[in-house]
């Protein structure tokens, strides 16, 4: 009979997928369901990247191009690790991919064998540990809290941290939590990995544009340029620049993890879409004035939900400091009727609103029961999804 590799069957797929299909699903069926679990901008790409797009088609930009991208295209991401990260590198240190995601499948694929630990603070970003068990890495996670803003100490960082650890995975903002990293918690590692000269950090920094605390964006290759060549810095224009369906992600680190990441990545997908690239580099390249107006956007909407939720009995949720995500812990009201937070999830379907489980990021290992509310979507959405909720949760 027809058998799955062992490698899949150590995966499962993306929650956050699941539920936002299920969601489609329900509404081709006619049902009225608000979205609030897909983690991508609602604005429009910016004109001028589009128009870059438009241009490389017309002028026949259809072609193979260098598996890790144009030269335009490494010029433009490193223009954007110096300027937006403070990561001063030379192109050689860069690889462009199908979105962020495979920019970190690849790097953990190219570096994990059976019985190599991966350290992953968590709540986590969904396909972290799978992508590791995928690789037959071992995941160790490393529960934070909200009361501690979801950060972690040097103690607790070197409390799970072994010989056999490969990699820590950091990812500022956070996605779920909108957790920013500061300065000092990047120190926090930085003292860790000086006691362990094998460990190696991804600094998963997608989000870096998008954080609400004013403070300039703390990430670890540039604080500490004596640690970078144990980094691997993952950022992209997905979130930044609405282009998650376009497909670029940008990494940079060492030039023996870059140029291994380029070996697999020449044998699975070859190089990310030349129309695509061509608009990344206007992304990079062009105007980054619209930022300010979406962050300032975002905020306001950060703002209403997490004001909203926490006047609701039952949950509650702190003030997310970066990305576009609130994680709302609802552990009072599991139990009873509902036996779990997949459940809860289903409950407030059945009313109207996609959201994802807090158990699909991790949340059980934090002791934490909830569900993520993406605020990726306009004013009026956001207060009809929360009175849905309200009524859903008054239901139970
Ligand atoms: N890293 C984090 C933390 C994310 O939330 C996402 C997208 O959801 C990605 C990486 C991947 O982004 P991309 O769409 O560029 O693959």
């Amino acid at each position: 009979s027809p058998r799955l590799s062992s490698a899949l069957a150590r995966i499962a797929p993306s929650q956050t997928t699941a539920m936002t299909d299920r969601a489609t699903e329900l509404r081709a069926q006619g049902r009225d369901i608000i979205s609030l679990s897909v983690g991508e901008p609602d604005f429009d790409t910016p004109f001028h990247v589009v128009a870059a797009m438009k241009a490389a088609l017309d002028s026949g930009q259809t072609r193979y191009t260098p598996v890790g991208g144009t030269a335009a295209m490494k010029r433009a991401a490193a223009l954007h690790f110096e300027r937006d990260l403070g990561i001063a590198i030379d192109v050689a240190q860069v690889t462009v991919s199908a979105g962020g995601k495979q920019a970190i499948f690849h790097a953990l694929l190219a570096t994990l064998d059976p019985g190599d630990e991966v350290v992953i603070p968590a709540p986590w970003w969904v396909s972290y540990p799978e992508i590791v068990r995928f690789a037959g890495g071992t995941v160790v996670p490393l529960p934070t809290r909200p009361e501690t803003g979801f950060h972690f100490s040097a103690a607790d960082l070197a409390a799970v941290v072994t010989p056999r650890t490969r990699w820590l995975l950091l990812n500022s903002p956070g996605n779920p939590t909108g957790a920013v990293f500061t300065a000092e918690d990047i120190c926090a590692v930085a003292a860790v990995m000086e006691a362990h000269p094998e460990l190696l950090v991804m600094s998963d920094d997608i989000y870096a544009p998008l954080t609400y605390t004013g403070a300039p964006h703390a990430t670890l290759a540039a604080l500490r340029p004596d640690l970078a060549d144990r980094v691997l810095t993952v950022s992209g224009v997905s979130k930044s620049h609405a282009m998650t369906g376009l497909r670029i992600g940008v990494a940079t680190g060492p030039e023996w993890l870059i140029r291994a990441m380029e070996r697999l990545q020449s044998h699975s997908s070859g190089n990310p879409c030349s129309i695509s690239q061509a608009g990344a580099v206007a992304a990079f390249e062009g105007p980054q004035d619209f930022l300010a107006d979406w962050r300032e956007r975002f905020r306001q909407r950060r703002d209403l939900v997490v004001s909203r939720i926490n006047a609701i009995p039952g949950l509650s949720t702190p003030v997310p400091q970066g990305a576009f995500y609130c994680f709302v812990d609802a552990s009072p009201l599991i139990g009873g009727m509902l036996a779990d937070d997949g459940a809860l999830a289903l409950h407030l379907l059945e009313h109207g609103v996609a959201v994802v489980a807090a158990s699909a990021f991790g949340g059980g290992h934090c002791g934490l029961a909830g569900f993520r509310i993406s605020f990726a979507a306009s004013e009026d959405q956001l207060n009809a999804a929360i009175d849905r909720i309200e009524k859903a949760v008054s239901a139970l």
